[in-house]
């Protein structure tokens, strides 16, 4: 499962309203849960709880799923029904499927102020709906879709901008007595998204779901959506995160989990402390750390596991971690808890490590 406590807290997190979209809580203090959203057709049922089923495996906790046609909505209900994660029906333009999506029991929809002028007169009825089944909105700003009154406003999607259409559509709901709102003001440029979600964190008190829109293939994406949620996951915002890629949607979780373990906003489990290598190194540092993490894959447990090149910081590193080594002279010296339990020629390190590796985490269990 999850693990629900946070190691330790880079800042306190802003105070933010507690919405549950199904039984996973958002706001409020919970934890920082990580999402993603399926690439398959909605209404392939099969194809779609087959990526919410991997989704679930490698770690999301809530799953979006594209509602585009009728199809799509006439598959949510089995799709909610279904699914292991509480699945939100994403929704642009049409309001009808709005009100499919929270009668067939998804666990919350989101709706795009930019595109659903059409839904102004009938909000009172989506908030009367939302309200009876006990259904949030995520109300989704994004750049590329800014409503066009704002945009002639402020000339382009400024921060100001996205933080207007999101509060003004926040206030037709509010008018009709709703909150169960969290909210996103996406843009594809992080430090127009950091400022937006800034100001938008200080103008209310609504959970926020982090995400850098259009972030790009997998190494830009994940660099853009590292620096952007630790900007503000560092300073206490926000409580929900998805990281997009134009990847697999399993790579996107395990980024979002490796930056929030990298925040100490969730237990790490394997941690592999590698040195850069240099030219004092005395062995393949490369290679070893390589085996190592791959020889460590899926034990599922909290390991620091520090592999060092030289004896300049190796001893000092690997005594700080739970299991390491320090090399040099054709040798490895092996830590464990702090103390060298023993010396072992370089062909053996790697086994050795993974040995020692599997000793510790069978006491830990
Ligand atoms: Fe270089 Fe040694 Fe530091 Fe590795 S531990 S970077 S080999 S000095």
């Amino acid at each position: 499962g999850v693990p629900e406590v946070p190691a330790r807290q880079v800042a306190p997190r802003r105070r933010s309203r507690e919405i549950h979209v199904g039984p996973v809580a958002v706001g409020g203090g919970a934890p920082v849960s990580v999402q993603s959203m399926t690439t398959t057709r909605t209404s392939d049922i099969g194809a779609t709880l087959q990526q919410i089923a991997e989704l679930t495996a490698s770690g999301c906790q809530i799953v979006r799923v594209a509602c585009p046609t009728q199809d799509d909505a006439d598959a949510l209900a089995v799709i909610a029904r279904k699914s292991q994660i509480p699945v939100i029906a994403d929704i642009h333009f049409q309001p009808k499927y709005v009100f499919a999506a929270i009668e067939a029991g998804c666990a919350a929809v989101r709706v795009n102020p930019g595109n659903i002028k059409k839904f102004d007169d009938q909000i009172a009825q989506i908030a009367r709906a939302a309200k009876d089944h006990g259904t949030p909105v995520r109300i989704g700003v994004n750049a590329g879709s800014l409503d066009r009154r704002l945009l002639q406003k402020y000339g382009r999607a400024t921060p100001e901008a996205l933080v207007e259409s999101a509060l003004w559509e926040a206030s037709l709901f509010e008018e009709h007595d709703f909150r169960d709102i969290k909210i996103s003001v996406k843009h594809n440029d992080p430090v127009v998204m950091i400022e937006a979600y800034r100001r938008l964190a200080e103008e209310c008190d609504y959970p926020l779901h982090l995400g850098v829109t259009e972030a790009g293939p997998a190494f830009q994406g994940t660099i853009k959506s590292a620096v952007a949620f630790g900007a503000l996951l560092s300073r206490g915002i926000g409580d929900t995160i998805r990281v997009s890629l134009s990847a697999p949607p399993v790579e996107e979780v395990k980024v979002g989990i490796q930056i929030l373990q990298s925040l100490g906003l969730r237990e790490r489990r394997l941690e592999i402390v590698s040195c850069p290598s240099c030219g004092r190194a005395q062995v393949d540092v490369y290679r070893l750390a390589d085996e190592v993490t791959a020889g460590l894959d899926g034990l599922e447990v909290p390991l620091r596991v520090a592999v060092m090149g030289c004896v300049v910081n190796g001893p000092g590193e690997a005594r700080e971690a739970d299991l390491g080594v320090a090399s040099g002279n054709g040798k490895g010296q092996i830590f464990v808890k702090g103390e060298v339990v023993r010396t072992v020629p370089e062909s053996r390190i790697v086994e050795t490590l993974i040995e020692e590796a599997q000793r510790l985490a069978e006491r830990m269990k």
